[in-house]
């Protein structure tokens, strides 16, 4: 048997998440267990603890292995000091205030949370805005730092005795809890839970304050509700979003694997993308797609719906947001900007500062990976594999997010929508103005697209500062790459909608060499006609005459689209050497597909006919010979020309097309790896958000002995732009700075 330990004492510093989060309440708890003395204390670069007596060893142990589930230690530091035999431990006063280091993200109700929300016992029964240390908002009602209730928008509710006592009580769960609340002094909801599920229950449409914004509701169970909501919000079909309370609800409309679950499960409860149970919905919710994107309740007031509500209650839960406009989350605009869509608007009176939609995410190659980042992950810095100056990144035009790095961290913003109104432009700037507030850093660079038409890239010059224009596809791979801590030489396959190519082109079916801040295109779609600009987007029947332009069968156009009468003369202009600007995007190419494979003339949302595509595929194959590479160009024309000749029934289409262009893009990677040596394969681009098209070109590419890698905590598409450009212009060296 080992003789008595010695007393021994040591100081602990702990560095990342760990204020706000009930990291001292832990540490008290842990060392009195431990049978310790000492202190712990907040200080202005994270947690300080020294602890003194017999179970050192143990008690390291448990501080990383039974850490608060909000907390994040990114570094622990132990020094030996000499023992001094104080007794008792204590929870010091901090050494600069409350001053929390870093801002930490939102996170759903609690276990404990919520058993108490349910217990007639508790001063917390029933109450929609109850919160702890280890739950409840945070990002979405701090105006800045440090992070305490003052800067948050709890500060004009004065807590009541009983709170004061909590949030003053060390052994407490809601020790030093912010916005801590409870019936007697916190915000209140302006309608009752039974109004609201009352008028669900009759087939209404409820705007609902949450978190980070308004939800617009309704009984995902009732077509005549979901009909009517989208004839109100003017969205013809894009998907709608749905909640429900628990899991048995899930299964019951959804097939989730058990990684679908544990994800939806996750303190950030993001929508999660799984398959739909046929049936148990009507079709409405998500025309023609065969997943269908569910999310758990995760604000005490959605617990206390479905709890009014029928068992087994889905909700439809969209983002409340007149078309095009970014969410609604002030009381005042929600009762202007929603009058005409919900019946009912409820609001309360605790401001939401940040906006955050619902966060998006599905399982990819048995790993979680974001398709929006917003609530929940926001703001949560992204470690970075190198230092830098200060930059402010401005992102695209489309799906904007913001990024700013501050050393070796970058902050990316949350999903902020498409600046082509003057609300989301203004959502833009606050964003930039909060964000730059809360690190407390001024930018020495600015980073935008290329594109001089994009709104990011015309406002680049107000901020006086040195700018760097990034192309499109580079800043794409840059931001994969970047993501896995990757400073090296990368290849990327950049396979996107639109991106202005340096040449003036219309890319985004790219093969890409990056290194440092460089990069070279080595390999490219074959360019297709790219037929009335924006309109090819929105209406694939022209990629679809386009494509048949360039297999020489323009002569069948009118034949193909009978419904559309400028088919033909579309086909003429193009037989007339008058050629329109080209494209070598692959978004473009699904189009094409989508149109000669008769699945779709028009698309009423972006992407539209690409994921009803993706939507069809059993197992993917490739056609042999579907493709040609010439060391320079890869395209598919043989496979068009397969569709033109005799079109596949779309489902048998959806499998060859995938499989083909799977094939023919792992053969175009092997070429571009052979060439440069390099094996690295960054996959980014909007395509990237096709789950069929990432897998296979994953696991093909891993069969060439090529490590592919693939977007996870930022989405592949434009939402991740901003950070790529931060990366690129960092790297940048500026004539004269
Ligand atoms: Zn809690
Ligand atoms: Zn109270």
């Amino acid at each position: 048997m080992a003789g008595p330990a010695l007393r021994e004492r040591v100081r602990v510093r702990l560095g990342g998440a760990v204020q706000g989060v009930g990291m001292r309440p832990f540490v008290h708890r842990l060392a009195t267990e431990c049978g310790l003395a000492g202190f712990v204390r907040n200080g202005p670069d994270g947690v300080t603890i020294e602890v003194e007596g017999h179970d050192i060893t143990g008690f390291l142990a448990r501080l990383s292995a039974e850490t608060p589930p909000l907390a994040s230690i990114d570094s622990i530091g132990v020094e030996t000091l000499p023992p001094t035999g104080n007794p008792g431990f204590a929870i010091n006063a901090s050494t600069q205030g409350q001053a929390a280091t870093r801002a930490i993200a939102d996170a759903a109700t609690c276990p404990d949370c919520l058993a108490e929300l349910s217990d007639p016992t508790s001063r917390f029964f029933g109450y929609p805005f109850t919160n702890c240390t280890q739950c409840g908002p945070r990002h979405t009602i701090t105006r800045r730092l440090p992070y305490d209730r003052a800067h948050t928008s709890m500060a004009g509710f004065a807590m009541c005795a009983a709170c004061a006592a909590d949030y003053a009580d060390p052994t407490n769960r809601r020790f030093h809890a912010e916005p801590i609340a409870c019936p007697a002094c916190g915000p209140h909801l302006s309608h009752s839970v039974t109004e609201i599920a009352a008028a669900i229950a009759a087939g209404g449409i409820v705007a609902l304050k949450g978190i980070g914004g308004f939800h617009l509701m309704c009984d995902a169970r009732n077509p005549a509700a979901v009909a009517t909501l989208r004839l109100r919000k003017s969205r013809e079909a894009k998907p709608f979003a749905l909640m429900v309370a628990d899991t048995a609800t899930m299964a019951a409309i959804a097939n989730p694997t058990e990684a679908e679950i544990a994800l939806a499960r996750s303190v950030a409860r993001p929508i999660v993308l799984m398959a739909a149970r046929p049936h148990a919905l009507p079709a409405e919710i998500s025309p023609g797609l065969t997943r269908i994107g569910v999310m758990l309740a995760y604000a005490p007031v959605h617990h206390l719906l479905f709890a009014a509500l029928p068992a087994q209650t889905a909700l439809v839960a969209t983002s409340a947001n007149p078309a095009r406009e970014p969410l609604v989350v002030d009381n005042a605009d929600a009762s202007s900007r929603l009058a005409g869509i919900a019946d009912l608007i409820v609001t309360h009176d605790r401001p939401i500062l940040i906006r955050a939609d619902d966060s998006v995410a599905q399982i990819l190659a048995g790993a979680p990976a974001l398709l929006r980042r917003a609530r929940g992950f926001v703001p949560d810095p992204i470690p970075l594999a190198e230092d830098g100056p200060v930059t402010l990144a401005l992102g695209g035009q489309l799906k904007s997010t913001i990024t700013i790095t501050r050393g070796r961290e970058a902050f990316v913003s949350q999903h902020i929508g498409d600046l082509d109104t003057s609300e989301t432009v203004r959502f833009w700037r606050e964003t930039i103005a909060h964000l730059l507030g809360i690190l407390d850093v001024r930018p020495e660079r600015i980073a935008c697209d290329l594109h001089p038409d994009y709104l990011s890239s015309r406002l680049a010059e107000e901020f006086d500062r040195p700018i760097v224009r990034l192309q499109h596809h580079a800043a794409h791979i840059a931001a994969i790459a970047a993501e896995h801590a990757i400073a090296a030489p990368v290849l990327g396959l950049a396979l996107d909608g639109h991106g202005l190519g340096t040449d003036g082109g219309a890319w985004g079916g790219e093969m890409i060499a990056l290194h440092g801040p460089g990069w070279r295109r080595i390999g490219q779609l074959a360019p297709l006609p790219l037929p009335g600009g924006d309109r090819a987007a929105r209406e694939p029947w022209r990629m679809g005459v386009a494509a048949l332009h360039a297999i020489g069968q323009g002569a069948k156009a009118a034949a193909r689209f009978p419904h559309q009468r400028l088919a033909a003369p579309l086909a003429a202009r193009l037989a007339t050497g008058a050629a329109p600007i080209t494209t070598s995007s692959l978004g473009r190419l699904f189009d094409a597909a989508a149109a000669l494979l008769g699945l779709r003339d028009i698309q009423a949302y972006e992407g539209q006919a690409a994921m009803e595509l993706e939507s069809l595929v059993n197992t993917p194959r490739a056609m042999p010979g579907g493709w040609t590479w010439n060391g320079e160009v890869l395209s598919f024309a043989p496979l068009l020309t397969a569709f033109a000749n005799h079109a596949p029934d779309p489902s048998e289409g959806a499998d060859l097309f995938h499989g083909t262009i799977i094939a023919g893009l792992t053969d175009m990677a092997t070429a571009g790896a052979a060439t440069t040596g390099i094996t690295t394969i960054c996959l980014g681009g909007g395509c990237l958000m096709n789950r069929v098209l990432a897998e296979g070109l994953a696991s093909s590419l891993s069969a060439r002995g090529l490590t592919p890698m693939l977007a996870r905590i930022l989405p592949p598409n434009d939402g991740g732009l901003s950070f790529g450009q931060a990366v690129l212009a960092r790297r940048t060296t500026i004539e004269g700075e």
